[in-house]
């Protein structure tokens, strides 16, 4: 089996996290562009940090 020893540059740029809190009801939750979501949080502060923790992963 040929295996090309170069990987094609399809994904030249990373993957970009654009990261945003919504409210529900008295809870706060993290979301991405990328489809990802945090858990429910009773602060936007806690909210905030889990989308700074994604964006902030190399992998996720
Ligand atoms: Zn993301």
């Amino acid at each position: 089996m040929y295996q090309d020893p170069m990987d094609p540059p399809v994904h030249a740029s990373p993957p970009a996290h654009s990261t945003t809190t919504v409210e529900r009801g008295s809870f706060c939750i993290a979301r991405c562009a990328c489809g990802w979501s945090g858990p429910a949080r009773r602060s936007r502060d806690r909210a905030r940090t889990d989308a700074e923790e994604h964006g902030s992963a190399p992998d996720r």
